[in-house]
């Protein structure tokens, strides 16, 4: 069978056999041949995140590919295009951006820009007819993240949010202890996300960051605690400290201390920093055992120790390419038509839990959720 018939009868027969979910899918992507499953990503802004580990891990993605680059340089993206073998021609500036909607090679574009402008690229490719992923944090407001859902809605294109450590064989294994209660109820959550930050970054200029180290680093024990207790907070308290003589923050927080109290009677407590050595952890009381993870939040090496009454144990589980296995499973989501774990609702609910810890800080109350 040639290959163009070969792709039509498996086109023909994957709208057959899957019915409603197929018609989402592009006409290019068909089930059943796996020179053609595969899901065409446009990476926005070639950073040291999109273009240092995103880019740098597709040729390890099984089902996403890189058919589109979109920078402020051209030289840049010219080199990276050779290097992934992404066409000359499919890479845009931030103006002619729109232009994305006309190449049909592109499913999914993957927002990693600094954090205000998230919603703006995300509503802007949702309105082009593509999928989104976007980096965390998901924008710098709740309205904003709210807009995203919409335009992504109302486009009838699926949106997901950076969150990689969710499809993590350790984090996973995390969550399923906390949620099994294998070791008794879950009763607390400790968790510190910080490094001390270079000068001159957008990480600390509140126009694009939206915030302090919470909105970069702070996300992740925010997150963590919500995926650890699969509950959503209802008050929260915090603290920031933000130093007069340090030109580092002149319009945002150095750190931040944080609680967060969940319906099961959980309590979080956590702390989050511009200002000291890089660390990354969690710890977890259950009725019967104490759980720690260092680092929990790294690209590897994770590591996760359990001591119980039965024992002590170092769980061994593979590391694997964080950034492959997301871009697959959101890849497949686009061919499947399924919701993606790490939604927008995700985000959002993020987001909403970090303005309240603001406005926490801000008032020196303790604030409902
Ligand atoms: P970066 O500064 O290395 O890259 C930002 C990119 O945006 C650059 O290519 C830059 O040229 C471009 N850009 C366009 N307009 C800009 C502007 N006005 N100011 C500054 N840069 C501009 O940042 P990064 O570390 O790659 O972070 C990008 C996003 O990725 C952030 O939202 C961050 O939170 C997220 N991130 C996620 C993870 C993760 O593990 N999921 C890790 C690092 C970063």
């Amino acid at each position: 069978m040639s290959e163009t018939t070969r792709r039509d009868f498996l086109t023909a027969g994957a709208g057959i056999a899957v019915g409603a979910a197929a018609m989402a899918v592009a006409p290019h992507l068909a089930f059943g041949d796996e020179a053609q499953k595969r899901v065409g990503f446009a990476i926005v802004g070639l950073g040291r995140f999109g273009a240092g580990q995103l880019l740098r891990s597709m040729p390890e993605c099984k089902v996403a590919k890189p058919v589109a680059l979109v920078s402020g340089h051209r030289d840049k993206a010219n080199a990276l295009a050779a290097k992934y073998g992404v066409d000359p021609k499919a890479i845009y500036s931030y103006e002619n951006f729109d232009s994305i909607k006309d190449n049909p090679e592109i499913d999914v574009v993957y927002v990693v820009l600094p954090n205000s402008m998230h919603a703006e690229y995300t509503i802007r490719a949702a309105n082009a007819g593509k999928h989104v992923m976007c980096e965390k944090p998901m924008a710098v407001n709740v309205a904003e993240c709210q807009q995203m859902i919409d335009a992504c809605r109302k486009n009838k294109r699926l949106l997901s949010i950076g969150y990689r450590l969710r499809y993590e064989p350790y984090n996973m294994k995390a969550i399923e202890i906390c949620r099994s209660n294998q070791y008794g109820q879950l009763r607390a959550i400790q968790s510190v996300n910080a490094f001390n930050i270079t000068p001159n970054e957008w990480r600390t200029d509140k126009t694009l960051s939206g915030g302090g180290p919470l909105m970069d680093l702070g996300i992740y024990c925010i997150n963590a605690f919500r995926y650890l207790s699969g509950e959503e907070p209802t008050h929260v308290s915090a603290q920031t400290f933000q130093p007069k003589d340090d030109p580092r923050f002149v319009n945002t927080d150095g750190q931040m201390t944080f609680t967060l109290k969940f319906p099961s009677g959980v309590l979080a407590s956590g702390e989050t920093s511009y200002m000291h050595h890089s660390v990354g952890k969690y710890e977890i009381e259950t009725e019967r055992a104490f759980i720690a993870s260092e680092p929990s939040f790294a690209y590897g090496g994770l590591k996760l120790h359990i001591r119980s009454r039965d024992g002590e144990q170092d769980v061994q589980l593979p590391n694997i390419n964080q950034f492959a296995t997301e871009m697959d499973a959101f890849a497949k989501c686009v061919l499947t038509g399924q919701q993606p774990l790490t939604s927008g609702e995700e985000g959002l609910a993020d987001m909403k839990v970090m303005m309240k810890l603001y406005e926490a800080a801000e008032s020196g109350k303790i604030v409902a959720v």
